[in-house]
């Protein structure tokens, strides 16, 4: 047996389904395709959502993965050119590169135009095709815009004429809403779909496995879109508007999961903006859920939901100020101020919460080489700069804060060896001119 077939049924060995899917018939055959590794494409919902979706349209779907075994089903081992369809999900452009390698090992040509009619029909989806599909245009045979299940009882009969004939497949399924067919000339703009009744489409994992990068968990869609309004933000262009499942349907979801596994990773761009996420997580950890959850919006960390977070087991939490400065935060249309992510700070410190993880961009338009090197200085570096720069001494300085002269003198010089600077009127400097950008209050 080859490597990568034990390799295969090593993985498959170690799943637990959470509820069982249909098992279709030979007649259609379909490969859910990640172009990432197995262990990446496992965590991923939107990979979950596909394969739920085929399987129960009829289908009998595999899976097929960057590794173990590139270019073939992790059930059985098929190769991708003997499927029907050969459904992609595409997140992140870096896995573009993956995209030509899969299908060749799976011994298709990655060009659209060099493939056979009789070759299976090559579709994608997920937020980078929405996005942007023309860099995806030239590989696939339809491409689809927004999200699937709006239009998924109409694309259905289309895409089952895949099993009989690629053309009449794609003559069917070219006048759906969100459908996107390359070599087909539209009269018509493509629409992003959209889908209104999220409980309608309950969103978590078929399957769990501890070979997942998120080991062992059942993963559930909060909600969709986001009510905030950061400029920079993809995912809320793309899910725009903010859509929060119910309580009922995320509990219906989940409690059954809860005989498989405790951990419950609770996902969604705006999770913190959930109405219910409080009463979600009370009644997640009275059940005896181990809860995860996506970054939290800092003015939305609550001391309660920190503690509640922290009864379940949290040890780290989320939080993204994208920046130091809160100019920028402003500019960048994310109004947090330092407060707000002080008091989240200490909301989880307070509760017990081990570790708080901060996301940063760096680069941002209006950003400075100062802000850079002050996002390194802690809370209290910040502020013997701040006094440094009104021309106190070191003891001057212990006094104010409490600190002997020694513990100052220590502070100063991890502040000039992290700002790169050898002189403390350099430091006094950049204080100064740091304090010129802050905002007035
Ligand atoms: S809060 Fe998060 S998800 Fe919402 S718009 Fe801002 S960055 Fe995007």
């Amino acid at each position: 047996m080859s490597a990568a077939r034990s390799e295969r049924r090593r993985l498959l060995a170690q799943e637990r389904y959470l509820s069982p899917l249909p098992v279709g018939g030979a007649a259609r055959r379909a490969a859910v395709v990640y172009p990432h590794h197995y262990a990446v494409g496992m965590s991923s919902l939107a990979l979950h959502t596909l394969w739920r979706l085929l399987a129960e349209a009829g289908w009998s779907v595999q899976r097929a993965f960057l590794s173990p075994d590139p270019g073939r089903g992790l059930e059985h081992g098929s190769r991708l050119r003997d499927f029907h369809l050969l459904a992609f999900t595409c997140a992140y452009e870096l896995d573009y590169l993956n995209l030509p390698r899969l299908l060749e090992e799976g011994g298709l040509r990655p060009l659209r135009e060099e493939r056979k009619p009789e070759d299976p029909l090559v579709i994608a989806g997920g937020p980078g095709v929405t996005q942007n599909p023309e860099p995806l245009a030239p590989l696939f045979d339809l491409l689809f815009i927004g999200e699937l299940e709006p239009v998924w009882q109409q694309l259905q009969p289309a895409l089952a004429l895949a099993a009989q004939s690629k053309a009449a497949a794609l003559e069917a399924a070219a006048e759906i809403p969100g459908v996107y067919c390359p070599q087909r000339p539209r009269w018509r703009p493509v629409v992003r779909q959209m889908l209104r009744e999220v409980d309608l489409f309950p969103t978590v994992s078929v399957a769990i496995t501890p070979e997942a990068t998120l080991s062992d968990m059942v993963l559930a869609e909060v909600g969709r879109g986001c009510p905030q309004a950061c400029r920079f933000c993809l995912a809320r262009q793309l899910y725009h508007p903010f859509r929060p499942r119910s309580l009922e349907s995320l509990l219906a979801s989940l409690l059954p999961a809860l005989s498989v596994t405790r951990h419950v990773g609770l996902l969604g761009a705006a999770l913190s903006d959930h109405p219910q996420l409080l009463s979600l997580c009370e009644t997640l950890a009275e059940e005896g859920a181990l809860l995860s959850s996506s970054s939290l919006r800092v003015g939305a960390l609550t001391p309660r939901l920190a503690e509640v977070l922290a009864q379940t087991g949290a040890q780290t939490l989320t939080l993204a100020p994208e920046t130091g400065r809160e100019v920028l935060r402003r500019q960048i249309g994310k109004p947090v101020s330092q407060e707000q992510i002080l008091d989240a700070a200490q909301a989880a410190q307070k509760a017990g919460i081990r570790a708080l993880k901060l996301y940063f961009m760096v680069a941002l338009p209006e950003e400075t080489e100062e802000d850079r090197l002050a996002a390194q200085l802690t809370e209290r570096e910040l502020k013997i700069l701040d006094l440094i720069a009104e021309g106190l001494t070191n003891r001057e300085i212990g006094q104010q804060l409490y600190l002997s002269e020694k513990t100052v003198k220590h502070h100063v010089s991890d502040i000039l060896s992290k700002l790169g600077m050898t002189r403390r009127v350099e430091a006094a400097g950049f204080a100064i001119r740091r304090a010129a950008r802050r905002p007035q209050q």
